[in-house]
């Protein structure tokens, strides 16, 4: 019989890794629970708006590796806007400029002058580390190396927050680095895909579809069937479906759902189910006409919050003489765990975006508020970074791997999704053989 693959999750992950191995000759078959694919990146389509599930934005641009995944299965991911986007800072009241070059921080008004030269050094000192050396120690212990200065603090929250990890006294300052590293080297830091996430999920899903794999929406694997140290394939509707080796793309919090917990050491069964990831809610609005030409994203680090109008940079996302505007607020997982935790974080929100525009409200014509306690799989704090994270073959269930945004992929967010399948795929494709 012929190898074949069963992925569980149509996501980034699972889209990704479908199409690198359907590309290279590996029959797949991807199974995802909900009607459309996408998952946490589900992008749907509403009077006349295309509205992504919040910001999506691309890190590292052409260089990163949302752009290599398609770059791989032959497709070019086309991005939306021009480069020199401003963004601003909501602090101590108002809008500052965001520096968008490390040139640009000896003027930055988002520290006072005295501030700037420890900024500087603080900064170029980060640039010449190894990030393997930092995975394991966290952001405040970097910056206190360096200086003691406040303000500098408080602007590392911002760089921490480029990988959703605002807060210096617990996030992997290995991670900041390696982020910085390779925003410094792209060509465009941040981008966002034109058209919306749609553009990747489109692409990805035709590439499995024209190579001979398949993919089955609204099919939820119940469970992943094992034989010994290994799965014979996964059940989906009652049948086993066969397959020589399973991709698990969910998030690792939810793997005991799919397979018994007997079939893994008790460490790695409390790693997973204790992973802590980000959480917050994020609030999509159609503005009945545009109340901003703004093109950047608005960031404020209390509450941690992103704004943005992202049909100011891509016209095709709302309808003519409309605006699309997409707000998220991060929160900590323990506040979102409470039972009012999310609620009250959409009120702030709400109560965030009138602050800075009062007449905001008065053009909503609809609005979509969405909740996670899971918004991306991992908060990369330490003891949660690339280097603590399962790895991506399973060395109890042998033809188990992992992909997705809790896996072992190198960036944040989306980009672990992403990069932990281009991990995988030669892995697997070795494991065939
Ligand atoms: C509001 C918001 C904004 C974000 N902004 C950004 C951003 O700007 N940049 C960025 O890089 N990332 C961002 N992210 C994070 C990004 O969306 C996720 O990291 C990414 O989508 C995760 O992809 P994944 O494939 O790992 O997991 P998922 O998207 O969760 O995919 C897993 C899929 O598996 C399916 N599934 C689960 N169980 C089963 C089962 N038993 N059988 C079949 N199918 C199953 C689910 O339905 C889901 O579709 C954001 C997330 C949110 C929520």
């Amino acid at each position: 019989m012929q190898k074949n693959v069963a992925i569980i999750g149509g996501g980034f992950g699972g889209l990704s890794i479908g199409a690198l191995l359907a590309k290279a000759g590996i029959p797949v078959t991807l199974f995802e629970s909900d009607t459309d694919l996408g998952g946490r990146a589900k992008c749907i389509e509403k009077e006349g708006y295309i509205v992504d599930l919040g910001l999506h934005a691309i890190r590292f641009g052409n260089s990163g590796p949302a752009a290599r995944v398609l770059k791989s299965v032959g497709q070019s991911l086309e991005f939306a806007h021009k480069k020199d986007r401003t963004s601003y800072v909501y602090q101590d009241g108002r809008l500052i400029k965001r520096p968008n070059v490390i040139e640009d921080f000896m003027e930055t008004e988002l520290v006072p002058p005295e501030s700037r030269q420890a900024l500087l050094q603080t900064v170029f000192a980060m640039v010449g580390e190894n990030p393997a050396d930092w995975y394991g120690k966290t952001l405040l212990e970097f910056v206190e190396q360096h200086t003691q200065d406040q303000h500098v603090k408080r602007f590392f929250r911002l760089l921490g927050f480029t990988i959703i990890a605002a807060d210096i006294e617990t996030a992997s300052a290995g991670e900041v680095m390696s982020f910085v590293k390779n925003a410094q080297m792209a060509e465009e830091p941040i981008a966002e895909a034109a058209g919306g996430i749609k553009q990747i999920i489109d692409k990805l899903r035709k590439v499995i579809e024209t190579t001979g794999g398949e993919v089955r929406t609204g099919c939820r694997v119940e469970r992943i069937e094992t034989d010994g140290a290994r799965a014979s394939g996964v059940i989906v509707g009652g049948k086993l479906h066969s397959a020589s080796a399973v991709v698990f793309t969910p998030p690792v919090q939810h793997l005991f759902r799919s397979i018994g917990k007997e079939n893994f050491p008790p460490d790695f069964v409390s790693y997973s189910e204790n992973l802590e990831p980000t959480s917050g809610v994020s609030i999509d609005f159609g503005l009945s006409e545009p109340i901003t030409e703004l093109e950047g994203n608005i960031i404020c680090l209390d509450p941690v919050v992103l704004g943005s109008f992202p049909s100011n940079y891509d016209k095709s996302l709302a309808p003519k003489g409309k605006q699309l505007s997409t707000w998220l607020m991060v929160i900590p997982y323990a506040e979102a765990r409470k039972g009012s935790g999310l609620k009250e974080a959409l009120e702030s929100l709400r109560g965030f975006i009138r602050k800075l525009y009062p007449i905001f409200f008065e053009h909503v014509e609809w609005e979509r508020p969405l909740a996670y306690l899971i918004l991306d799989g991992v908060h990369l704090k330490v003891g949660q970074s690339r280097i603590d994270r399962h790895s991506i073959q399973s060395p109890y269930v042998s033809n188990l791997f992992f992909v997705g945004d809790t896996a072992k992929g190198d960036g944040c967010s989306g980009d672990i999704a992403f990069d932990s399948a281009i991990k995988a795929a030669p892995m697997i494709h070795e494991f065939l053989k």
